[in-house]
């Protein structure tokens, strides 16, 4: 995804292009951060309130950097996740669709009723398609309001998809594959 074992000359790249080349996130890649992996049982700290307030530390620490990918799950008990593309002050946010869980792990019509709900838009498709995001549930672009995402995702992981305190809780940082504003959000330029 960033820097790749390359044996060029320094009239090669070294780092793989991005989905069109930008030379933004080419840099940003190569300054960018190490992936992260952490994994928290809330109930050893406080429960999910204090999580919350750790993830949401999180999110203020990282939000105006260029993008990066944070993916929470519980593998312990469900293929269910979390994920947001967070960076420049915008994020996307997304839970697990049936597309991609299996047996006990799928959503039932009621909680995707809930998911409907709790304001999470349903997916654009029915099968994945590498070229686009993935047909995850998702919300509205949020600008800024981190708190609000925080929120969202707790509701969505506890309420929802039976996240258990008692259960480590991974959480998994890493750069985008095009982490600069432009490419992150073309939209929004
Ligand atoms: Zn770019």
């Amino acid at each position: 995804m960033r820097v790749t074992n390359s044996e060029s000359k320094n009239d090669q790249p070294a780092i793989t292009p991005g989905l069109d080349g930008c030379q933004v996130c080419r840099q940003l890649r190569f300054e960018g951060p190490e992936d992260r992996e952490y994994s928290i049982v809330p109930a050893k700290g406080g429960g999910w309130q204090a999580w919350s307030a750790a993830l949401l530390r999180l999110f203020q620490r990282i939000g105006a950097h260029p993008t990066q990918a944070v993916v929470i799950n519980q593998d312990a008990l469900t293929q269910r996740y979390v994920q947001v593309l967070i960076g420049h002050g915008i994020a996307h946010a997304e839970a697990s669709s049936n597309v991609y869980l299996m047996n006990d792990s799928r959503i039932t019509t009621e909680q995707e009723e809930l998911l409907a709900a709790l304001g999470w838009l349903t997916p654009a498709e029915t099968e994945d398609d590498p070229g686009k995001m993935p047909p995850n549930w998702y919300l509205p672009p949020i600008h800024g309001d981190w708190l609000m995402l925080v929120e969202m995702f707790v509701a969505t992981m506890v309420g929802i998809f039976g996240f258990d305190d008692r259960f480590p809780v991974g959480i998994r940082t890493f750069a985008a594959e095009n982490p600069c504003k432009a490419c992150s959000w073309p939209d929004e330029s």
